[in-house]
């Protein structure tokens, strides 16, 4: 199949065409799972801290109910003491009593100190609960928005994709073997996916080196096939009017002329 040189330029463009959608459907579809997957972890991360405040309290929780139970035993104790003092035999033996309801009684006050304090921590736990869960919740609402975008983009972009993909074989036929060849093989190692550009502004549409007006003049007569001399992509056509290189404006400072 023999096809005039504008019929080759216009496939190429066709194709370029194509491709650079494809490359935007996976592009579109590659960040989302992963922030998905950033989410997700993040969730997490939330559940486990919950789950350690949780045990804490627990501990706190026990701790409040050992001191309660030793202040029952202490006031035990004190009982007993008492009822001891009523049968003592002599003035040193209540002496030694008392004493011993003095130190439960002491006893006691320490637990009550401990028991005031863990449920102070307790209240303070139950807080960052609370503020840990309602981050947690907003990021879980975050994240089934982003799933269902997901969900659904993914649907389409697939849809598309297929579609793409088959307008590229269909493309690709008009397209001589070698020339085709030669197009992958700048798309590979374009970074932009970009193959087949056009001259804009005077300059390279894929890597903005300046393109001379005489070589934009052969590009738009499309007699032959002209790559760019910097990148080697194809350059298709051109955007912008030829820039005259006389009418530009200099880069260097000019010096003012002394008279
Ligand atoms: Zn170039």
């Amino acid at each position: 199949m023999e096809s005039t040189i504008p019929q080759k330029l216009e496939a190429l463009v066709k194709l370029q065409t194509i491709d650079s959608k494809l490359n935007e459907i996976v592009k579109v579809r590659g960040a989302l799972p992963e922030e998905v997957s950033d989410l997700e972890d993040e969730l997490a991360g939330y559940e486990t801290r919950i789950e350690k405040y949780n045990e804490e309290l627990g501990d706190l929780e026990l701790e409040i109910s050992n001191k309660r139970n030793a202040i029952k035993d202490s006031e035990k104790l004190i009982e007993k003491y008492e009822e001891q003092q009523n049968n003592v035999r002599n003035n040193r033996e209540f002496e030694a009593l008392s004493k011993e309801v003095e130190l439960q009684s002491l006893e006691i006050q320490i637990s009550e100190k401990r028991i005031k304090e863990a449920e102070e921590k307790i209240e303070l736990k139950k807080q960052e609960i609370k503020e840990t869960d309602d981050v947690k919740k907003e990021r879980q609402k975050d994240l089934d928005s982003k799933k269902k975008e997901l969900k659904v983009l993914s649907e389409e972009s697939e849809e598309e994709e297929k579609k793409s993909l088959k307008e590229r074989e269909r493309a690709a036929k008009h397209i001589e073997e070698r020339l085709f060849k030669a197009y992958e093989k700048i798309r590979d190692n374009a970074r932009n996916g970009l193959a087949v550009v056009s001259v804009k502004r005077g300059a390279c549409g894929g890597c903005f080196a300046v393109v001379p007006p005489q070589r934009q003049v052969e590009i738009r007569e499309k007699k032959k096939l002209i790559v760019c001399e910097h990148c080697g992509r194809v350059l298709a056509d051109v955007d912008a009017p030829i820039v005259n290189d006389e009418t530009k404006p200099k880069r260097t400072i000019r010096r003012n002329k002394k008279v």
